[in-house]
């Protein structure tokens, strides 16, 4: 696996920022703003064009207004938490200072962060860096490299342990990219299943311990990661 651009300095990797967000005068401040911080920036006015871009180029992190001329910001989000790839960039919302209904939902859908709109400059670069800082290992290539135990790749489904490979059943690679998906965060047993296959009615509670409990031996020494919380689920925790 080339792992080069997993260990290379973290400016080069997590600097790119998409702005979707159909106002140009409040999108190019916050890229001007983004920019004088160091990040390199690209605005989208509409959903469409930029879920058509994401095929080619990948950010690692969006800026994403809830009020767009095409697709709702919301439904935005929606879809790329059900994504795959997608599922791992970043998003913070911007969404007008009345709208908390819009601040709930978001969060609820995956949304990193949100700002309220009229927002400081200053204070949305701030959120930008700590959500970054918070998912500073999540690279946005396919693969994903973890200390120097762990090493996955997203698009051919391989997972490496210490360098050896390990064959995991497409049930356990879910499950492990739900985790992974974010680090730290538990799971419950329920969230778990609905990832995995919502058409399989067979899984239950202790069939997810056993997939589990499956995967901690795959993983060996990286089983250790994968955290039982007791009454609630599971996390991945380095
Ligand atoms: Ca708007």
């Amino acid at each position: 696996m080339n792992d080069s651009k997993l260990n290379s300095d973290k400016q080069n990797f997590d600097n790119k920022i998409f702005i979707l967000e159909d106002e140009s005068d409040i999108a190019e401040l916050i890229a001007l703003n983004l920019e004088k911080a160091g990040f390199s920036t690209r605005i989208f006015s509409h959903a469409e064009p930029f879920l058509n871009y994401l095929k080619n180029d990948i950010p690692n992190l969006l800026i994403l207004d809830l009020m767009l001329p095409d697709i709702d910001g919301i439904e935005v989000c929606k879809s790329m938490r059900k994504d795959n790839i997608y599922s791992r960039i970043p998003i913070i919302i911007l969404t007008a200072k009345t709208d908390e209904l819009d601040k709930v939902l978001g969060l609820e859908l995956g949304a990193d962060d949100y700002v309220t709109k009229p927002f400081s400059p200053r204070e949305l670069v701030a959120r930008v860096k700590a959500v970054l800082r918070r998912d500073n290992k999540i690279i946005t290539s396919n693969q994903l490299r973890i200390g120097n135990i762990l090493e996955i790749d997203f698009q051919k489904y391989e997972v490496f342990v210490n360098g050896n490979k390990v064959e995991l059943t497409s049930t356990e690679f879910k499950i492990l990219k739900l985790l992974l998906n974010k680090r730290g965060w538990v799971f419950t047993r329920n969230q778990i299943i609905e990832f995995i296959d919502s058409n399989d009615r067979g899984i239950h509670d202790r069939t997810i311990d056993v997939h589990i409990k499956n995967l901690r031996v795959k993983l060996g020494e990286a089983g250790a990661f994968i955290i039982n919380v007791r009454g609630i689920g599971y996390k991945f925790s380095e």
